[in-house]
C-alpha cells in the first residue's frame, strides 16, 4: 500500500505554519488579555497585536494605521464593498465588478443590486483577466467602486490590477482588490499600486483560519458591516481575535522570509513541470488560466469528457489531494462560474482540476502526480457515459 499524502490544494487552505502555531500559542493561555483593557493583562495583547498589525502592513508596504484585522477574507470583502456603497454619497450608486470574483465579492456585489444599487459584472477574457477598456468603458458619472481580483483562486490568472486600478484613480472612483490568492505568495506594495483597498487572509499563507485582513487607504470612508464596541478603528467591532492576529503577523513575516529565499521561483518550475506533465501524457486536457501571468503555486487543467469529482475522489485514493471547479462550493453540482465566465461550455469546465502547490510540495511529489494521474484518466474514461 502506497501511504504517500500529497496536498495539493494550498488554494483551499494552508497548513499553519509551524512557527506560525508556536508564535499563536500563548496567547490562548497565559496572554490571554482582552487588548481593550487597562490593566497589563489587556497592555501587553495589545503591544502583540499592534507588532502584528506592523508586519502585515510591511508585507504589502502599508503603514500600521492602514490595516484593519476582520473575521475573515470574506469578512474584509464585505466591509470593503458594502462599506464603501453605503459610504457614497451625491446620489452616487454604482458599483463594478468581475464575473470571475471569489463570492465573498460576487454575491455581496449582486445583494447589493438587489437593495438599491446598480451592478454592472464585466466579463472576462478567455483566460479569466478583466481587460482595462472594458473596465474604462463601464465607469459611469454615478460609480462609487470597482472592484476586481488582484489573482483568480480557480485558475490562477493575475489581473493588470495596476492598469485597472490606475483607471479608477483617473476616473476618481474607488478600486478595491481582493489580494487572498496573492498576499504572502507574489511581492505586493501599495505605495506603487494604485488600490485603495486590499483583501487578505491568514490562511491562504500559511497562517490561521478565520482571521483576515483590509488594507485601506488614508482618506478613505467606509461604513461599518458590524457595530459593537468599535474595535478597529471602529469598522470592524468585536473583541479581537489576539490568538489569530499574532498569528497573520508571524505569517507575514514568513513569507517576506520566502519571498527572499526564492520560493515563488520554485513553485513556478514545479507548477510548469506538473501543467507540461499533464498536458502531454493526457489526451485531450489543456491548461486553464493564464500561462504566464499566474500565481506560482497554482496549476489548473480541464480534462475533456470527464467528471472533476471521479478525478478528486480517485487522486484522494491515492494519496493526493486536489480539487475540482465544479465542486467547490458547498459540494454543489454547478459547473465553476469562473470557467464559464471564461467561455468554457458546461460539460468541458465540468472536467476541471485544480492542483495548488505548497511549501512542502517537492519535485519527487510532481512525479507521482504525474504517474498515477494518467492512468486515472484513463480508467474514468473507459467508464464515461460521454462519447468522445
Ligand atoms: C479564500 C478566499 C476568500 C475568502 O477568504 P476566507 O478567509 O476563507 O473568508 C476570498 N477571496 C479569495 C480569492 C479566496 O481565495
Amino acid at each position: 500500500m502506497d501511504k504517500r499524502r500529497i496536498y495539493l490544494d494550498n488554494s483551499a487552505t494552508t497548513a499553519t505554519a509551524v512557527e506560525v502555531r508556536d508564535a499563536m500559542l500563548p496567547y490562548f493561555h497565559e496572554a490571554m488579555g482582552n487588548p481593550n483593557s487597562l490593566h497589563s493583562w489587556g497592555r501587553e495583547s495589545r503591544k502583540a497585536v499592534d507588532e502584528a498589525r506592523e508586519s502585515v502592513a510591511s508585507l504589502i508596504g502599508a503603514s500600521a494605521g492602514d490595516i484593519i484585522f476582520t473575521g475573515s477574507g470574506s469578512a474584509a470583502d464585505n466591509l470593503a464593498v458594502k462599506g464603501a456603497a453605503w459610504s457614497a454619497r451625491g446620489g452616487k450608486k454604482h458599483v463594478i465588478t468581475s464575473a470571475v470574483e471569489h463570492h465573498a465579492v460576487l454575491r455581496t456585489v449582486q445583494w447589493l443590486g438587489k437593495n438599491g444599487f446598480d451592478v454592472t459584472i464585466l466579463p472576462v477574457d478567455e483566460y479569466g483577466a478583466v481587460s482595462p477598456e472594458a473596465l474604462e468603458g463601464a465607469i459611469r458619472p454615478d460609480t462609487i467602486l470597482a472592484s476586481v481580483m488582484y489573482a483568480n483562486n480557480e485558475v490562477g490568472t493575475i489581473n493588470p490590477i495596476a492598469k485597472l486600478g490606475g483607471i479608477c484613480k483617473t476616473k476618481g472612483i474607488l478600486f478595491h482588490t481582493d489580494a487572498v490568492q496573492a498576499a504572502g505568495h507574489i511581492p505586493l506594495d501599495v505605495r506603487e499600486l494604485p488600490v485603495d483597498m486590499l483583501t487578505m487572509s491568514a490562511h491562504k499563507m500559511y497562517g490561521p483560519k478565520g482571521i483576515g485582513a483590509l488594507y485601506l487607504r488614508k482618506g478613505v470612508k467606509l461604513t461599518p458591516v458590524l457595530h459593537g464596541g468599535g474595535q478597529e478603528f471602529g469598522l470592524a467591532s468585536g473583541t479581537e481575535n489576539v490568538p489569530g492576529i499574532v498569528g497573520f503577523g508571524a505569517a507575514a513575516r514568513l513569507a517576506e522570509k520566502l519571498f527572499a529565499a526564492g520560493e515563488a521561483e520554485r513553485l513556478t518550475k514545479l507548477r510548469e513541470k506538473l501543467l507540461d506533465g499533464i498536458v502531454e501524457r493526457i489526451p485531450d486536457s489543456f491548461v486553464t488560466g493564464h500561462r504566464t501571468e499566474r500565481l506560482p503555486f497554482l496549476a489548473s487543467v480541464c480534462v475533456r469528457r470527464i467528471e472533476g469529482e471521479g478525478m478528486v475522489l480517485r487522486l484522494d485514493f491515492v494519496g493526493v489531494g486536489v480539487s475540482s471547479g465544479s465542486a467547490c462550493t458547498s459540494g454543489s453540482l454547478d459547473p465553476s462560474h469562473v470557467l464559464l465566465a471564461m467561455g468554457l461550455d458546461h460539460a468541458t469546465s465540468h472536467g476541471s482540476v485544480r492542483l495548488s502547490l505548497g511549501r512542502e510540495t517537492s519535485e519527487d511529489d510532481i512525479d507521482y502526480v504525474l504517474g498515477k494521474f494518467p492512468p486515472i484518466v484513463e480508467t474514468l474514461r473507459k467508464m464515461s457515459p460521454y462519447k468522445g
